[in-house]
């Protein structure tokens, strides 16, 4: 697939370091109101039938449908409100039925009221009844004994209701990563603080910070670590020492000021450090001191790109979930790229709804300097290495609404 030699492929980065996480961590028993977010550590299987009995859809009158004969009216014999026992429904009579509440014994119908005329006669039910109209059997959505959730589920909010719904109030989740981040670069000052000549910003850090949050794993934050190899060390020593997984930003480069790579040859193992993606060449990773590393570029969109391309769903595998991959998108392109590329290239973009369905729009600049173009948007178009495009053509969109949480 394209690609110049020396640079590694992203889909052979990605199966790397997916092959190379280790046992997720502990597992932990938590209440279900705090596990949004969490991965399963145990499978899910349901104590009971939901719904537990045979219920009412609608507001209405229950019965025997072999007892209604037209014109004929027929006797209420008692009134079942939600959550009420009924008894055994009397022959030859209707039950005063209401959404939810348990279809007795004796009635296998339910008609709706807008159906019916009730007098003090009687019920006068306009049409003749099929047996199960308007009634929830039994088990219909979940069968006692069913597994219900798979180890390896993360929990979004309908996971929290399904498992609440068969009467679950605490999960087995794997304990959060503890994931250290460092930002390496003498230029570094914090928002808040005035800059000086030569400084910028610190953004990696918030934008990791914010990544991590998503992730719902627990962030170790070690800040700002100068351009000097003692600093980086210790900064390194400590993460590894402290951390499950440690992310830096910058330093990765061939620049003398770069010593996170070098570091990571003397101190652990350097798996690669050249990819075939854009942004985000520079991207590294392996391990120090037996810690799992991954070194992000310096430049913001590429620090953005590479956490969701090749950290998120390294994170997620060492985290213990099953899913990891976001699915792509087959979208029309609203822009064309005449130039093909050796690396495949991530462009921030944004997904516009059209009279002719959803097409992807890109930033005007994609320098992996400007961070401007990932708040843009709220996309990625993937393009393979030695691929153009012309405007109509389908194209693969991630969007970060699969990736941010
Ligand atoms: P480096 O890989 O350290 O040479 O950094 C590449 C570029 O990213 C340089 O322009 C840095 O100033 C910039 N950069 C590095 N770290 C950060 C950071 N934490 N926040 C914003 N920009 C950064
Ligand atoms: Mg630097």
């Amino acid at each position: 697939m394209g690609g110049k030699p020396g640079l590694m492929a992203v889909e052979t980065a990605l199966v790397e370091l997916l092959d190379s996480a280790g046992a997720p961590p502990d597992a932990e028993t938590v209440p279900l109101s705090t596990a949004r977010g969490r991965v399963l550590a145990e499978q899910v299987c349901s104590g009971v039938d939901v719904p537990p009995a045979d219920n009412s859809a609608v507001d209405g009158y229950c019965l025997d449908h072999r007892y209604f004969q037209p014109g004929q009216r027929l006797p209420v014999s008692q009134r079942i409100p939600a959550g009420l026992a009924p008894t055994n429904l009397a022959p030859h009579t209707v039950g005063r039925i209401f959404t939810g509440a348990e279809v007795p014994a004796g009635a296998d119908a339910v008609v709706m009221q807008e159906d019916s005329e009730a007098t003090d006669d009687g019920v006068l039910l306009q049409q003749a009844p099929r047996a199960g109209q308007n009634i929830r059997p039994r088990g219909q959505d979940i069968r006692k004994g069913q597994t219900v959730l798979a180890q390896g589920t993360r929990l979004r909010a309908q996971e929290l209701g399904l498992l609440a719904s068969v009467g679950v109030d605490k999960v087995r989740v794997y304990r959060p990563l503890r994931v250290a981040i460092l930002a390496t670069g003498d230029e570094l000052v914090e928002p808040g603080d005035s800059l000086g000549p030569g400084q910028i910003y610190n953004s990696n850090r918030y934008t990791l910070i914010g990544l991590l949050q998503g992730l719902g794993l627990d962030i170790l934050d070690l800040g700002v670590v100068p351009d000097e190899l003692e600093a980086t060390e210790a900064a390194l020593i400590k993460a590894a020492a402290e951390a499950d997984v440690v992310l830096s930003s910058g330093g990765v480069s061939v620049g003398e000021e770069d010593h996170v790579r070098v570091l990571l040859e003397r101190m652990g193992e350097l798996r690669f450090w050249r990819l075939a993606i854009k942004p985000g060449k520079p991207f590294t990773c392996g391990q120090i001191l037996g810690t799992p590393f991954a070194g992000l570029p310096g430049n913001p969109a590429a620090v953005f790109v590479t956490f969701l391309v090749l950290c998120r769903p390294w994170l997620l595998k060492m985290q213990g979930a099953s899913a990891q991959r976001p699915d792509l998108l087959r979208v029309v392109a609203g822009f064309s790229l005449d130039r093909a590329g050796v690396r495949q290239q991530y462009l921030r973009a944004r997904l516009v709804a059209t009279d002719s369905g959803p097409v992807a729009e890109i930033y005007p600049n994609q320098s992996s300097g400007i961070l401007y173009s990932a708040s843009w948007g709220n996309g990625m178009v993937v393009i393979p290495p030695g691929v153009t495009v012309s405007e109509g053509d389908t194209v693969d969109f991630l969007l970060y609404e699969q990736m941010l949480y």
